[in-house]
């Protein structure tokens, strides 16, 4: 059937109301409606869905659209029904929720011919009775967006589209559409041969979003950088995604109790909610949604100027996708991404025990997120280069590493001290274990190995544990060492590495990040003057870490201990010069503040003198949720009475669990309590002596969830929270 420019153009204008085409959607129209099979790649803004809607409105017969997403099915729907008005079968949709009524409308409109648009699910594509009923009709052109989720290496594989091609078989031939916003070459290829459409006419246009922004931030302290990024961009709309919707509905409500519109969206919700959240986030009512990736999909607001992904997600493509909904107007589009590799950590342990198959897969899908976060290359060049695309400009001017070159250095040596210290031992460590090796930092574990008598032990002590994980971590992104997730992250060599250590060459690593512990003695960072990077005064940061590093060497007592990051950044953003203005920031409570504060303040008063800074103290983020104070009375009382926490749980109607988080938050207020009574008669005096001495000797801060990951799956959650308790009260609060 001929259909030439004219009449496209003049359909373009009647259904759609457009003058012209975007990019490369005439001729994909054109090709499509001559027949042929067409393959479009095109980022997510561009205009996919015109390329398979108006050639349904003009062919003959009924075009059938394969699409993952039935709760927007209904919205594609009535958009078209809109465009062609007083015809309401001309566009439908076949899936699960329909009723019998509806589906027999369905059916009488199709077989008429009246229907030119059949949304479908892959799943009701199977079922019989509907693949029969396709067999009555004729079909223009079967159409299958979200086509990544053909492929096992896309990041949202669809079983279920794996046999779309034996059903149109089954159907009827007919040409064949498919679209996707994200695929790499492998998902490419994957999809063409899955489809059987070889031959295809592949129409790919560039990948690159110019007015995108890309940035990584160490994930230090990502509520306080949140809620600071959003309070220097008031009145943006924005989205958060987090991998849990726990998370989501805990960041939403820290985002409102500082004074930020926000609302949560996430699969749990129900559908009302849900709905109400997103018309509030489209109409404008609120700023920020809070999100796991349920939410986005198909979401046409274009004037989107952030999205931050708090936690790194499982794949470079999913990442893509959500940052596109970022700036589709072309206008401002900032994409931040927070990362640390425990969350790698705990993608790894998600994956364990799923098939092998589908670890392999997730584990170099990963690995090529890591890859791209710790990069020091441009962002934008990897992310094409990820998708197949070349990007030869050197300096993009849009992201961190473009903008904020890192230090590198030639890190050769280094690396092949790794691989002769993994390859001198005769079983395999993780990677804090290795780095506490050449560090020289001892611990329970090093010495019941005898490795502290180990040549190669501290034979990089010039660095910190922190710098010897991440010269490992950029060793597994080169593929000179290897990480066994099943046996929980062991780390081995390659044959790569042992190539590397028998003929090294140059590579080119990058040092500590930003916020590491600051008790290397490189030569002295460079002074970035007052207010830059992270939004602290970073001379004065450093300043915070010498003391810390100090007054560690000085009690022998691990620096978090003393204060954390989070209270040291706090100290370089709200410049307290009292304790009251200390127990403000992050982890210091009464006890903190007074046992080890009085340095801190007097260095920050000298320094707020000499520099004639003039303090905000409007900075604060407020916590949620303390303890009701009759609550926290009682808790205190019972405690001292020595009375079971049990019986304190009962009296006040509180899990064990809850009361365990109140005990926690009077703790962190620097109120000390006395739990060995309990814990005496509850916990093996060994497993005590062995988390106490976690706590001490190991830890790199007193958070739990690291606790847990390091500490390993032998101890139970509730025994490291007494312990910990315990611990705070007795060393570091
Ligand atoms: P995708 O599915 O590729 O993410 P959409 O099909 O949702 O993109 O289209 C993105 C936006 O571009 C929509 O707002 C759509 O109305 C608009 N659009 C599509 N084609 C044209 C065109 N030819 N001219 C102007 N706007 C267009
Ligand atoms: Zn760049």
């Amino acid at each position: 059937m001929a259909i030439d420019s004219k009449t496209l153009h003049s359909k373009l204008k009647e259904f759609f109301g457009f003058d012209s085409f975007k990019g490369d959607q005439e001729k994909i129209i054109e090709h499509l409606v001559s027949g042929k099979d067409a393959f479009v790649l095109m980022p997510t803004g561009g205009g996919k869905s015109l390329c398979y809607q108006l050639p349904a409105l003009v062919m003959d017969g009924t075009a059938i659209v394969i699409s993952p997403l039935i709760a927007l099915m209904k919205n594609q729907v009535d958009a078209i029904r809109g465009f062609v008005s007083g015809n309401d079968g001309i566009a439908h949709f076949l899936n699960s929720s329909l009723s019998k009524a509806q589906l027999n409308e369905v059916r009488e409109d199709l077989l008429s011919g009246a229907t030119k648009l059949l949304y479908v699910a892959p799943e009701s594509l199977t079922k019989a009775e509907n693949t029969d009923m396709l067999k009555e009709i004729r079909i223009s052109f079967y159409a299958v967006d979200e086509a990544h989720c053909i492929s096992e290496w896309g990041h949202d594989f669809r079983p279920e589209y794996r046999r779309i091609r034996s059903i149109i078989d089954a159907i009827g031939p007919a040409p064949i559409i498919a679209l996707t916003a994200t695929a790499t070459p492998k998902v490419q290829s994957d999809i063409l041969k899955n489809l059987g459409i070889q031959d295809a006419k592949v129409f790919k246009s560039s990948f690159n979003r110019p007015n995108l922004y890309y940035e990584i931030r160490d994930k230090s302290d990502p509520k306080r950088d949140i809620i600071r990024f959003i309070r220097q961009n008031p009145g943006k709309s924005g989205i958060i995604y987090c991998l849990s919707r726990k998370k989501v509905e805990e960041l939403a409500e820290l985002l409102n109790i500082n004074g930020i519109k926000a609302l949560p969206y996430h699969a749990g919700l129900d559908a009302r909610t849900r709905a109400e959240n997103q018309d509030k986030f489209l109409m404008e009512e609120i700023d920020v949604i809070v999100a796991t990736i349920a939410f986005g999909m198909g979401i046409d607001k274009p004037d989107v100027r952030f999205v931050i992904h708090y936690d790194i997600p499982k794949s470079l493509e999913g990442y893509y996708q959500e940052t596109g909904r970022a700036g589709r107007d072309g206008g401002e589009g900032k994409c931040i991404a927070f990362y640390s590799y425990k969350d790698i950590l705990k993608l790894e342990k998600f994956m364990q025990g799923k098939p092998v198959a589908e670890q392999e897969i997730g584990k170099q899908l990963l690995l090529e997120t890591m890859a791209y976060a710790e990069s020091n290359q441009c962002r934008r060049k990897l992310l094409m280069n990820y998708f197949g695309e070349d990007y030869t400009r050197d300096n993009c001017g849009a992201c961190d590493n473009c903008l904020n070159p890192k230090k590198q250095f030639d890190g050769q040596e280094e690396m092949c001290l790794i691989i002769e210290l993994i390859e001198s031992m005769p079983e395999h460590f993780k990677t804090e274990h290795l780095a506490n090796i050449l560090a020289g930092e001892s611990n329970a574990l090093i010495k019941s190995y005898e490795q502290d008598k180990l040549e190669l032990f501290g034979a990089g002590r010039d660095h910190s544990v922190r710098f010897w994980c991440d010269i490992i971590h950029q060793g597994i992104v080169r593929h000179f060492l290897e990480k066994d997730i099943e046996s929980y992250g062991l780390i081995g060599v390659t044959d790569t590495g042992r190539e590397f250590r028998e003929h090294p060459y140059t590579i080119m690593l990058t040092g500590e990040r930003q916020f590491a512990e600051g008790e290397d003695d490189d030569e002295d960072m460079p002074v970035q003057g007052v207010k830059a990077g992270g939004g602290g005064d970073q001379v004065l940061l450093e300043m915070l870490k010498k003391l810390r590093s100090d007054l560690s060497k000085k009690l022998h007592l691990q620096p978090w201990i003393i204060f954390g990051d989070p209270a040291l950044e706090d100290m370089s953003i709200t410049y307290p010069v009292s304790i009251e203005d200390l127990k403000n920031c992050q982890g210091v409570g009464e006890g903190k503040a007074r046992k080890y504060g009085g340095e801190f303040i007097s260095l920050i008063s000298k320094y707020v003198e000499e520099n004639e800074i003039e303090r905000p103290d409007d900075f604060v983020v407020k916590s949620m949720g303390n303890p009701s104070s009759a609550n926290k009375l009682y808790i205190i009382q019972g405690i001292d009475r020595k009375l079971s926490l049990e019986d304190i749980a009962a009296a006040k109607g509180l899990e064990m669990d809850e009361l365990l988080t109140e005990i926690e938050t009077i703790v962190a207020a620097g109120t000390k309590l006395d739990i060995n009574y309990y814990i005496s008669q509850t916990v093996d005096d060994d497993i005590v002596d062995e988390i106490y001495d976690y706590f001490k000797e190991e830890a790199a801060s007193d958070s739990l969830q690291d606790a847990m990951n390091d500490l390993g799956q032998d101890y139970d959650e509730f025994e490291v929270r007494l312990v910990r308790i315990k611990f705070l009260c007795e060393v570091a609060n």
